[in-house]
């Protein structure tokens, strides 16, 4: 048996974390594979240890004297050292950096180092392994993850350890240049060494436990996710809800090895199970709500529109040709709706609408900006009676305008529409009439 845990910054962050981390660790001898990111923050206003090697190298770049930045960034390490009683020096490592760093190794390099020196504290803490990641994880020359070569080569590696400490986050381009995953990727580096070592989970341990039904933000204290299946977080995701790096399921859900976020400041607590499919009913019809502001609706009329074969293929080739996507398409007998991201849009409005004048000649085209969309998720829909019901009645006692309603063919989302200013009321109507009311 097999576990691959991958920490989080704010679980790495001090001395202190790092010992709950070691202690979750020995305590299940399945948990084998370690993946740490950078250490994080200490309290609210610290710097994470990534924002500041991207800061020390940015002096660097333009040939300025970074010193003092990169001997903060050493205390970080050294401090968790100390708090640990290691006999670990990083004085090599630091003087490489500091070399690379004056021959302009790149911004991906510069970033890498608070997972590389993470790695190297951890393994030495542990006493595992520590296999550098830009040996393992490959990039092409695109910039494209190697998926096919970094399973082979990080497979047959990890086979011959019993215990191994990989740091998150980075890999290498063929000719060795390291190259990073974007930001919060050492998540994706933990579903990477579960698929290569076949692991039987993926532990994710974070500050929270697991995923919320709501953002707490909008909603005091909303009640937590048991299990969640990979599609259901995808449209979450997607919608802006956060805590897994959204590349991070992609390496699992092939395998079907379920991803378990858990907290390590509670490691009683369950957490969230990500899974493929299960027969475990959500506690409630819905799993989750989640949203994004800031979108605008074309609405475009014309009479008989519904039997102008190819009409909807023109409209959407406006947007394609003026490189913006497209969000949703509700469309009526003689109108058709395309909602885009406000920011993409607003500088091109008037060549789209010229150019839907142009291809299409609408009756009329009308715009609305200033909204929100807002994703009601569950796989307990499929089942149930009048779901979309209970949301348009909860929305219309709150007073809530409902401007769109998009059923997915899936039945595993209901996507609606209303105003930037109704978002946070509209979503306390709908956890309301689903958790806290359970009608
Ligand atoms: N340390 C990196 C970041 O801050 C990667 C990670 O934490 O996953 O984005």
């Amino acid at each position: 048996m097999a576990k691959v845990v991958k920490f989080g910054g704010s679980s790495l962050a001090s001395a202190e974390q790092f010992k709950k981390v070691g202690d979750i660790i020995r305590a299940d001898k399945d948990r084998r594979y370690v993946v740490p990111s950078a250490p994080g923050k200490r309290y609210k206003e610290d710097t994470k240890v990534t924002d500041m090697l991207y800061g020390c190298y940015a002096l660097a770049e333009k040939d300025m004297d970074f010193s003092n930045e990169l001997s903060a960034i050493r205390e970080r390490y050294e401090e968790i050292i100390s708090g640990l009683n290691l006999k670990l020096s990083l004085d090599r490592e630091f003087d490489a950096i500091a070399k690379n760093f004056t021959d302009k190794a790149g911004s991906d390099y510069a970033a890498s180092r608070g997972e590389y020196l993470n790695g190297i504290v951890m393994a030495e803490y542990l006493g595992f392994e520590f296999i550098d990641a830009a040996s393992v994880i490959f990039f092409d020359d695109e910039g494209a993850f190697d998926a096919d070569k970094t399973n082979n080569i990080l497979g047959s590696r990890l086979s011959e350890c019993e215990n191994a400490v990989i740091p998150g986050f980075y890999g290498s381009y063929c000719d060795g240049r390291v190259k990073t995953f974007s930001r919060g990727g050492s998540d994706v580096t933990g579903s990477i060494v579960a698929k290569a070592v076949k692991a039987d989970v993926y532990e994710n341990w974070t500050d929270v436990s697991g995923f919320l039904i709501a953002d707490p933000r909008i909603i005091d204290n909303p009640q937590g996710i048991d299990t969640i299946t990979y599609k259901e977080l995808r449209e979450l995701s997607y919608m802006g809800a956060s805590v897994l790096h959204e590349d991070a399921i992609f390496p699992v859900r092939k395998e079907g090895i379920p991803i378990n976020i858990r907290n390590t400041n509670m490691p009683e607590d369950n957490g969230t199970w990500i899974v493929g499919s299960t027969c475990q009913k959500s506690r409630y019809v819905i799993t989750g709500i989640a949203g994004k502001k800031g979108f605008c609706a074309i609405n475009i009329e014309k009479d008989m529109m519904n039997s102008e074969i190819g009409f909807g293929r023109k409209v959407l080739q406006v947007f394609e040709e003026n490189d913006i996507s497209f969000e949703h398409v509700p469309s009526g007998i003689d109108t058709m709706t395309v909602f885009v991201h406000q920011d993409e849009f607003a500088d091109k409005e008037q060549k789209v609408v010229a150019g839907i004048n142009r291809s299409c000649s609408p009756d009329s085209i009308d715009i609305e900006s200033d909204l929100a969309l807002i994703a009601v998720v569950g796989r307990g829909m499929k089942s149930a009676r009048g779901t979309a019901g209970r949301i348009f009645s909860a929305l219309a006692h709150s007073k809530i305008n409902v401007k769109m309603i998009d059923q997915g063919s899936s039945e595993l989302n209901i996507i609606i529409g209303v105003t930037n200013d109704d978002f946070e009321d509209a979503i306390k109507a709908i956890y309301d009439i689903f958790v806290l009311t359970r009608l």
